[in-house]
Order: C-alpha cells, then structure tokens, then sequence
C-alpha cells in the first residue's frame, strides 16, 4: 500500500512523461521515443492508483477487469490492419465517453457520503458534465466508427431545422441541469440525469451524422479532444489530479489538431460541427460522383518505370489507396533504385491523405523512408513546375483541382496538392471510381496525366521489376 505522498509523487512523474510523450509524438524522428515515455507513464499511472490508498479491497475484480481489458487491448492490436486504425481509434474514443458515463453514474448513485450545501452542487455539475461530455463522445464516436468502417454512409444526414434542434436539445441539457442540481439537494436527481444522457446520446450521433465525408478528418480529432474532456471531467468528478491533467492533455492536443486539419481544409470549425460539407464516403463514380469529364490516358508499367526512369526531379504522393494496397515497401524499394540512378525523389503528404491524421507519416515511416525526403503540401506545392513526374499512389481526392476551380464543388477551397502543373502526372488506382469525398477528378482527364490501372501494390511490383 503507498502513502499518498508517494502517489503525488508517481502522479507528478506520470504527467512528465506524459508531456514527454507528446513533445515526441510531435515529430517522427522522436515518435517511437515519444511512445516509450507515455507507456511508462501509463505504467507508472496504473500501479500508483492500484496500489493507493484508495483501493483497499477488492483486488480480485481489479485484477480480473485488468486480464480482461488488457487481453482485449492485445488482441485488438495484433489483430487490426493499417487500413482498419481510423475506425479502432473512433471506437477506442467511444470507450473514453462511455467509461465518463458509468464512472458519473456509479458516483452519482454513491455521493451520499461526504458532501453536503455547495460542494455538493459543485460535484453534482462535475458529474453532470461528466455524463454529458462522455455520453456525446460516447456516441459520436460510434456513428464515426461506422461511417470510417463503410458501415454507415458518409453523406451527411440534414435534417430540416437541424440548427433549431441543436439549439433545442443544448437548452433541455440546460435545463435539465438545473433541475438536476435541484433535486440532488433533495436526494434525488435520477430522473434528470437520464434525460440529459438521451439527450446527449441524441445530439452525439446527429452532429456526426450531419458531417459529411470530407469532414471526417475533423470529425476525428474532434472526438480524440472530447474523449481528453471526458476523461477530465472524470478526474474532477473522483478528485483525481492525474486524470484531470491527462484528460486536459489529450482535449488540448486534440483540439489544436482540430484546428491544424480545419486551416489543412481551408475549414471554419463551427461550420465543420454545422456539418453537410462533402457529399460522398461512396466509393465507385455513380454514388454521387458526378459526370466523367472526357478522356483518359492509360498507361502501363514498362512506359512508367521509363519515364521514372528518365526524369530529374520525382514527386510521390501517396493516399489511401497506398495504405489499402500495402504498396509502401515498393514504393520505398522503387525510390532506392531511382535515388541510384540519381533521380531526385520526393514525396508530398497532403494533411489529410489517408483516414487519419498522420496516417501516411505513419506508412513511409514502416517503410523505413528517411525522413529527409517527406515533405508536408505547405512545403513543395510551389516546386510542382520543376517536377518531371508525379506519381499518385492511390490518391484522389486530395489532388483534385475542383477544389480549386470549382465553387460548388463539395470539396471546394481545400487546399490540394497541385501536381498537374508538373510535366506528367501519372495516377494509380484500380477504377475511375471517387475518393472519399464522392466526386469526380478533373486530374484525371488532365493531357499530361497518365492512368496506371490496377492494385497499387501489383503495378508498383511490375515497375519495380521493370526498373
Ligand atoms: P481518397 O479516398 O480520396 O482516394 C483513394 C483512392 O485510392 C480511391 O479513389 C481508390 O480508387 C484508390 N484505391 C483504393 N484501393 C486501392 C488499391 N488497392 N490500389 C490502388 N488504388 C486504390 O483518398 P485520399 O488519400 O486522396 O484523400 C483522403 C480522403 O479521406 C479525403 O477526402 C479526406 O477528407 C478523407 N478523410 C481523411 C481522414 C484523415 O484524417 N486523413 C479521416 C477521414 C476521412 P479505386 O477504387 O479506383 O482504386
């Protein structure tokens, strides 16, 4: 048993690692450091709580709660594909929201001892916001697992006066509170306390439901931030400073990535939580893809290693088809061999290729592609008239000029990656079927774009071999 000194002092050590964690994360030379400090702090977090004061009996159940989520975790883990991680982190963050609840509820329904005038009312807002911010990340965070999962459609759902509903359901969530407090001070409350938790489940799943598919990526650490609030509000509610700390950790993070993604989509981020940007989330040219707009070139993979072969200065932009594909380790090898032949290789990562932040960082970086030739969109979408050739490694929508030119373009003033004002630009991927986003790309009837047909992992083999 430690003495609550001791915990402080663990608590204290905990959150610097923590701290540590992030400043590594930040960058992907320090990531995997970065990983190390937070496991340790998670570790260091775990065996103070388990061994304070405040855990004095029932061991058992700890310990089989523990075997059980931790199995769990590991099967998860082992199990999950690259492609599956966006939709496991949505429905890891539906854990955060729904731990929040239950922890507010079993407080709730145990806070007779103890608290009584305006301590008591301060730990009745606490549990009620408790409640309410895990509730709304609890299912938001499920609606975006099943949109990320292709489970449910990624056109956003708009309701008639659906402005007016938020507004009406933030007002009963009000009211409700009031109440609440009200008839905590009698010894009740229960009643209010599971409206509200309708409401919030009600007013999480339409605020994700009403964001289409381009928004996701908001969507995403969007719910990575409420689920740190959750966790806050959890702290506050049982008077843990670690939890407190840790949850205003990820909130923070999670909302300035929110707000790194917003300025990446050119997006407002009240207009994102608004939701009905980006129509699609279908996959093939017919679910709202809108017309094909001329010819396209084929061409195939001897003519593409040729012209790798023969160019100067190469730019690979890669998107989620790569990740589906598993096509990085030939992407890398194919950059050795150029890099031997002395052809400068590049690649430009658009902030949200992929379904998750990261994402692409996160391939290259399995690939073992050094870091020095990865480039974020800000820094090379000026060099695109000095590149020979780009090659498009299942990406579509975040290399689609529409965004730029076409006002009424679901996608229209994100910023893209403007290959087209190189040379050749040759575009991989299976189908002329759209991106996440549902719509059609200009690129591709581009005269200088080139379609290379097929798995991006099979045609990569084959220029490789050609190579
Ligand atoms: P897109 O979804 O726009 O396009 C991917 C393309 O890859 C498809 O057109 C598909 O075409 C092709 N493809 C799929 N499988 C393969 C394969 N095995 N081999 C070759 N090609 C393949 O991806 P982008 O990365 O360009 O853009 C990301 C989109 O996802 C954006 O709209 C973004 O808003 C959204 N999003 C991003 C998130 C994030 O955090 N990064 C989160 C959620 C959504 P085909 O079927 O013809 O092969």
């Amino acid at each position: 048993m430690l003495n609550e000194g001791v915990v402080n002092v663990s608590y204290i050590i905990a959150t610097i690692l923590f701290i540590l964690a992030l400043g590594g994360l930040s960058n992907q030379e320090t990531a995997r450091r970065g990983n190390w400090y937070g496991i340790i702090g998670m570790t260091i977090a775990l065996l103070a709580t388990v061994l304070s004061e405040n855990v004095s009996a029932n061991y058992d159940k700890l310990i089989i709660a523990l075997l059980v989520g931790g199995t769990v975790g590991v099967i998860l883990a082992k199990r999950v594909q690259m492609t599956q991680m966006p939709e496991l982190v949505a429905i890891l963050h539906s854990l955060v929201g729904l731990a929040a609840v239950a922890v507010g509820y079993a407080n709730f329904m145990g806070h007779g001892s103890g608290f009584s005038g305006v301590e008591l009312t301060i730990h009745d807002i606490e549990t009620y916001l408790g409640i309410l911010i895990g509730a709304v990340t609890f299912a938001g965070s499920v609606i975006a697992f099943g949109k990320l999962s292709g489970r449910i459609g990624g056109k956003p759902l708009t309701l008639p006066g659906r402005h007016w509903f938020n507004l009406a359901l933030l007002i009963g969530a009000i009211w409700f509170g009031r109440e609440f407090v009200l008839q905590s001070a009698a010894g009740n409350g229960m009643e209010p306390l599971l409206i509200m938790t309708a409401i919030a489940l009600i007013f999480g799943i339409h605020m994700v439901m009403a964001i289409g598919g381009a928004d996701m990526p908001v969507v995403v650490s969007m719910l990575n931030s409420y689920s740190g609030w959750a966790a806050s509000a959890t702290g506050f509610m049982l008077g843990n400073d670690l939890l407190i700390v840790t949850g205003a950790l990820v909130g923070s993070s999670g909302a300035i990535l929110s707000y790194i993604m917003c300025r990446a989509m050119n997006r407002k981020f009240l207009s994102v939580i608004a939701g009905g940007f980006g129509t699609g989330g279908g996959s093939s040219a017919a679910a709202g893809g809108g017309e094909e707009q001329g010819e396209v070139v084929p061409i195939d993979s001897q003519e593409t290693a040729a012209l790798l072969a023969g160019a100067k200065e190469v730019m690979i932009i890669p998107g989620y088809g790569m990740a589906v594909a598993q096509a990085q380790h030939t992407v890398y090898e194919i950059t050795k061999a150029l890099r031997a032949k002395k052809v400068n290789v590049r690649f430009g990562i658009h902030p949200v290729a992929g379904r998750m932040p990261g994402h692409m960082n996160v391939l290259l970086a399995e690939a073992k592609v050094p870091y020095d030739i990865v480039f974020e969109m800000d820094e090379i979408n000026d060099d695109f008239p000095d590149v020979d050739v780009s090659v498009v490694i299942g990406a579509n929508d975040i290399v689609n000029p529409s965004a730029l030119t076409d006002p009424d373009s679901p996608i229209a003033g994100m910023p893209v990656l403007e290959c087209w004002k190189g040379t050749t630009s040759i575009v991989l991927k299976r189908s002329m079927a759209t991106g996440y986003a549902g719509v059609q790309n200009p690129l591709f009837f581009e005269e200088n774009t080139r379609m290379l047909f097929g798995d991006a992992k099979e045609t990569l083999d084959e220029v490789l071999k050609a190579l």
